[in-house]
């Protein structure tokens, strides 16, 4: 029988890591659909197509083709055929995810495809919009969130870790616009379903978060 769990919130509140160690322990899919929006920017800035312009906008979308394989277990994004996973994860690319996931024909396309990936499968998602629009009856519906800073702080230490120089206040700078972006804009907005479970990761380590979840999962299915 299949089960949806949408893990939706802000930029940085750690729901891929999450969705990602949750998804392992209780068997389900992990699919990451803010990949599948850098996947379309990341076509729009190789074929340098201008998000303002209506019918750019549209050849755009219909010469789009997107599929998602797992490698290992690891989702792979593929884009008309050649596998753009390692060149998704840059700030400029989220900076574009976040002006195309405005776009009415971007969503509809990659929503659909979203929820035909879901079909009968028990999976794990990630996005903005799961438990408001993709799958408004979702089984488990969390909201996880945390402060700017804490975020940012989250995002300082991952780039120093893999020894890229950057600026803790431009990052948190960056993380306010983008959730302004998202929680602004006039389709699906960012914004936690009536019906989602809130979770303020600012205080947790990853485990405790894991755990948390693994427990609301538990309590649905006892
Ligand atoms: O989660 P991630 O940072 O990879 O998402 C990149 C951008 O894609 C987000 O800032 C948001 O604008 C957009 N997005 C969305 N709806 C989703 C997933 C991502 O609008 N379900």
């Amino acid at each position: 029988m299949g089960f949806t769990m949408a893990i939706d919130g802000p930029a940085g509140a750690g729901k891929s890591t999450i969705a990602k160690l949750v998804g392992e322990k209780l068997g389900l899919i992990y699919i990451d659909t803010g990949a599948m929006y850098r996947a379309v920017a990341c076509y729009f800035v190789e074929n340098n197509i201008n998000p303002d312009d209506g019918e750019e906008v549209k050849k755009a979308c219909d010469s789009i083709v997107i599929t998602i394989d797992y490698y290992d277990g690891v989702q792979q994004v593929i884009l008309n055929d050649r596998n753009v996973t390692p060149f998704l994860r840059g700030e400029e690319t989220g900076k574009m995810a976040s002006r195309v996931a405005k776009l009415g024909a971007v969503r509809s396309k990659l929503v659909s495809l979203q929820r035909d990936m879901a079909d009968n499968g028990r999976i794990i998602m990630d996005g903005r919009d799961i438990g408001t629009c993709v799958f408004p009856g979702a089984d488990i519906k969390i909201y996880l969130t945390a402060s700017s800073a804490v975020r940012a702080k989250r995002r300082y230490d991952e780039l120093v870790s893999k020894g890229v120089a950057c600026n803790i206040d431009e990052i948190e700078k960056d993380i306010i616009n983008r959730d302004y972006e998202d929680m602004h804009r006039e389709i699906s907005p960012l914004k936690k379903a009536d019906d989602a479970i809130c979770i303020d990761t600012s205080g947790m380590g990853i485990s405790e978060v894991v755990d948390k979840l693994i427990e609301i999962y538990e309590e649905k299915n006892s």
